[in-house]
C-alpha cells in the first residue's frame, strides 16, 4: 500500500474543493482528490450564476437575507444566512482576482440577472449562460500555479481513518484500482451532490454521494437529506436511457419564459402570486400536479414572445444543446419535466465547515451549513461553496504547519467480480418513485424495507473496487434519505407529504 502525507487533504475539486485549496496557506502541503476527471462535477453544470449583493447597502443585504430565508421556509440558521450574504462580495472579489470574469455592461458594470425567489437581480453570471464552467477553468489555472497543491485524477476516496472521533487520514482507490492511503492533519470533504441515486438528475455522473456516506460511516453527524431540490425545468426526451438531463436554467423565467402545460394553458398564476419566479419548490409541485392533472409526462417552457437573437447570446449553452435536438429558443414550444437537481442536507457542519469529528470539514453540496432551510434560493449554492470555503481555509491556517503525527491504517481484501448495475438500477428506481417530488408514509417504509434487503445483499459480495464503494455510498445515503422523510410528517419546502 503506498503512503503519503499531507497537511490538508481536499477530497473534491470543484468549486469548493478548488477555492478551499487556493486560500490555504502556500506553506502547507495540500492535496486535490478527484474522483474522475477535473471537468466532471456539478460546477462546472453551473448555468445560472452566483447570487452576490456587490455593495454594503444594509436594505439589500437585507431583502437577500429575507428571500433566502422566505425559499428556506425558514428551517435556515439565520445566523448562516447572515455569514451567506454579508460575506458574498469579499469572496466575490476574491474570484475575481483568482481570474473569474463575470459578464459586465458597455460601462464596465457587472450584468445582474433575476432569478425565481429573488426579490432582484443579483445574480453574477459568466458566459451568458456558462458560470460554472468558466469559474471552474479560471480556478484550475490558478491551482496549477500553485506549488504546493497537488491534484490526483481517478482517486476515489473511499474510507475515512477516525480514532476516538478524530479524523487522521482516509484511504483512496486509485485509477489502477491500487490503494492509497493518506495521513493528514486536516480532511475536508467536497464531494458535491447525491443525483446518481434518481432515476433523472441534472448531475454529473460523480455524484453518488461518496462523501456524506464515508462521513456517516465515520460517525459525522447527517442530517435534513429529506431536503432534495427538484429542478423545475429540466429538458425533456422521451425514452432517455441514461438518468442524466440537461437543465434550462432559471434565468430563463427571469427573462421572461412562461411554462405552459400540454393544452398550452399558462398555469403558474394558479399557484403563486409570482407565477413563473416563484421559489422553485413551489414551480416544481405546481408543474408535478399540472402533470399529473393532464396525464402527460412533460409540460412546455414557452419564449415564443421574447426576441431569439437575444436569447442566443444570453443562454449560449443552452440554445446549442436544444438546436441539437431541433428546438430553437424563442421560435419552439420547449418540452421539460422537474427532475432531482440539489442536495439541501449532508453532512452538519458548523460556522467554520466544522464536523462533530476533529479534523474533519464538510463543505459544497456534501454538507449542511444551515444557509438552505427547506429549499434552497436559486444561485446560492456557489455562494456557499465559496463564503465557506474561505472559512474553512481561515481555521485550518489558524493552526500549526507539522507532519500529520498518526499514521492511517487500513485493510482491504479483493473478492471476486460481482455486477454491481442491477443494484444502481433498483436504488433508482425505488428513489424516484417513493421519495421524488411528493412522498406518502407507505411508499417511504416500502423503500426504506427494499432498500435495506438491497444494502444486504451488497454486503454479502464486498470487493475493494470504485463499483462497490459508489453503490455502497448510493444505498447508504438513499437510506438516509428516506429514513429522514419518514421523521417528517408534514410538507415544508421541497419534502412534500401527500398523506
Ligand atoms: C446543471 C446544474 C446547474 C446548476 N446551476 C447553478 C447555478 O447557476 N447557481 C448555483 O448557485 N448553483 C447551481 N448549481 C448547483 C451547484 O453547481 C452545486 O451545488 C455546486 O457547484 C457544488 O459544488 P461542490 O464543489 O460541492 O461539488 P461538485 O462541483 O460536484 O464537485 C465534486 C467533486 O468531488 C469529487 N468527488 C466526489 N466523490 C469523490 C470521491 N469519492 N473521491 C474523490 N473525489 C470525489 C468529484 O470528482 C468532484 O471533483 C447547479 C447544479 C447543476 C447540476
Amino acid at each position: 500500500m503506498r503512503h503519503i502525507q499531507a497537511d490538508t487533504v481536499i477530497v473534491g475539486a470543484g468549486l469548493s474543493g478548488l477555492y478551499t485549496a487556493l486560500l490555504l496557506d502556500p506553506n502547507r502541503e495540500v492535496v486535490l482528490l478527484v474522483k474522475t476527471a477535473l471537468k466532471e462535477s456539478n460546477s462546472r453544470l453551473a448555468q445560472g450564476g452566483i447570487a452576490a449583493e456587490m455593495n454594503d447597502e444594509k436594505a439589500l443585504l437585507k431583502a437577500h437575507i429575507e428571500d433566502t430565508l422566505n425559499a428556506g421556509h425558514h428551517l435556515n440558521d439565520p445566523e448562516a444566512v447572515k455569514l451567506l450574504v454579508n460575506e458574498a462580495q469579499e469572496n466575490i472579489n476574491l474570484l475575481l482576482q483568482a481570474g473569474v470574469v463575470f459578464d459586465k455592461n458597455e460601462r464596465g458594470d457587472l450584468l445582474r440577472t433575476l432569478e425565481g425567489g429573488h426579490s432582484s437581480a443579483r445574480v453574477l453570471h459568466s458566459g451568458g449562460d456558462a458560470t460554472g464552467k468558466d469559474m471552474m477553468d479560471a480556478l484550475q489555472r490558478a491551482v496549477k500555479k500553485r506549488k504546493n497543491i497537488r491534484v490526483f485524477e481517478q482517486s476515489m476516496a473511499v474510507d475515512l481513518a477516525v480514532d476516538e472521533n478524530e479524523v487522521h487520514g482516509l484511504s483512496v482507490l486509485d485509477k489502477h484500482g491500487k490503494t492509497v492511503v493518506f495521513s493528514a492533519n486536516h480532511v475536508v470533504l467536497a464531494t458535491g451532490g447525491i443525483g446518481a441515486i434518481y432515476a433523472a438528475s441534472t448531475n454529473a455522473s460523480i455524484a453518488t454521494g461518496d462523501g456524506i456516506a464515508m462521513a456517516l460511516k465515520a460517525g459525522a453527524k447527517v442530517e435534513k437529506m429529506a431536503f432534495v431540490q427538484f429542478h423545475p425545468t429540466a429538458f425533456f426526451k422521451p425514452k432517455d436511457p441514461t438518468n442524466r438531463r440537461f437543465l434550462i436554467s432559471e434565468a430563463m423565467r427571469g427573462e421572461g419564459a412562461i411554462l405552459r402545460n400540454i393544452a398550452e394553458e399558462a398555469f403558474m398564476v394558479k399557484y403563486h402570486h409570482k407565477k413563473e419566479l416563484a421559489p422553485r419548490d413551489v414551480v416544481s409541485q405546481a408543474i408535478h400536479r399540472e402533470m399529473y392533472d393532464t396525464w402527460s409526462d412533460h409540460v412546455y417552457l414557452d419564449t415564443r414572445h421574447l426576441d431569439e437573437t437575444h436569447l442566443e447570446t444570453r443562454f449560449p449553452t443552452i440554445h446549442k444543446e436544444l438546436r441539437k435536438h431541433g428546438y430553437i429558443l424563442g421560435q419552439d414550444l420547449i418540452p421539460i419535466a422537474p427532475v432531482q437537481h440539489f442536495n439541501i442536507g449532508g453532512i452538519k457542519t458548523n460556522m467554520d465547515g466544522e464536523t462533530n469529528l476533529k479534523n474533519l470539514y464538510a463543505l459544497g453540496e456534501c454538507a449542511s451549513t444551515g444557509v438552505h432551510g427547506a429549499n434552497r434560493l436559486a444561485s446560492n449554492s456557489l455562494l456557499e461553496c465559496v463564503v465557506f470555503g474561505r472559512r474553512i481555509a481561515q481555521a485550518i491556517n489558524q493552526n500549526p504547519v507539522e507532519k500529520p503525527s498518526k499514521t492511517a491504517t487500513f485493510s482491504y481484501v479483493k473478492a471476486a467480480f460481482f455486477h454491481y448495475s442491477p443494484i444502481r438500477k433498483k436504488i433508482r428506481f425505488i428513489v424516484e418513485e417513493y421519495a421524488g417530488i411528493v412522498r406518502k408514509k407507505k411508499g417511504l417504509l416500502q423503500a426504506e424495507r427494499e432498500l435495506t434487503t438491497l444494502l444486504n445483499t451488497l454486503r454479502s459480495y464486498p470487493n475493494h473496487t470504485a463499483r462497490y464503494y459508489e453503490t455502497r455510498n448510493m444505498l447508504l445515503i438513499a437510506l438516509n434519505l428516506v429514513q429522514d422523510a419518514l421523521k417528517r410528517p408534514e410538507s415544508i419546502g421541497c419534502h412534500f407529504r401527500l398523506d
